[in-house]
């Protein structure tokens, strides 16, 4: 039996990897972590005018082990933060997170104790929609960043240190 060739093997490995690549961003379950005023917005993107099922994004499950991306929609507090996180870690691999939201992104116009100053403290985040809230185009083409990250198999794992203002 002759040898067999390594680089026709690489070959094969990457284009499987592609066509999972594409498969898993056309077939996004997402968690919805809603808390705040953003909700509206993020339900009036799911309905039939912005209709998120283009994008094979319409099913949300309401379990964190049946889901491969967490969108964080709405203010989160300190006293949140913890279950948050443990959602988070509930998920298995691979994941990504959407912050959905000013006050998601950063805290928004919350000056205070209360209030985290951006989720990315606390989780890795993929992708930031801006906004207060955002507006349904802003976070669909939020959803079209994700996917290209996804498709590629790219995705966030280090955390926002606000001291140093570095990834770490
Ligand atoms: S970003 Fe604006 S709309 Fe969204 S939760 Fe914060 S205050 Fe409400």
């Amino acid at each position: 039996m002759g040898a067999v060739d390594i680089t026709k093997l690489d070959f094969f490995t990457s284009k499987l990897d592609a066509a999972v690549g594409w498969a898993r961003k056309f077939s996004i379950f997402q968690y919805p972590f809603v808390t705040a005023c953003c909700g509206m917005e993020y339900m009036a993107t799911a309905c039939s005018h912005y209709d998120v099922d283009r994008f094979g994004a319409g099913l949300p499950r309401f379990s964190p082990r049946q889901s491969d991306v967490l969108f964080v929609v709405g203010t989160i507090s300190h006293k949140l933060a913890p279950v948050l996180k443990k959602v988070y870690d509930q998920m298995t691999e691979p994941k990504w997170v959407v912050a959905f939201g000013v006050c998601t992104c950063t805290g928004g116009f919350y000056d205070n104790y209360a209030t985290v100053m951006g989720i990315d403290t606390i989780i890795p985040v993929d992708v930031y929609i801006p906004g207060c809230p955002p507006r349904p185009e802003n976070v669909l083409d939020g959803l079209m960043k994700l996917q290209a990250k996804i498709e590629k198999g790219e995705k966030q794992t280090k955390l926002y240190d606000p001291a140093t203002k570095r990834l770490i």
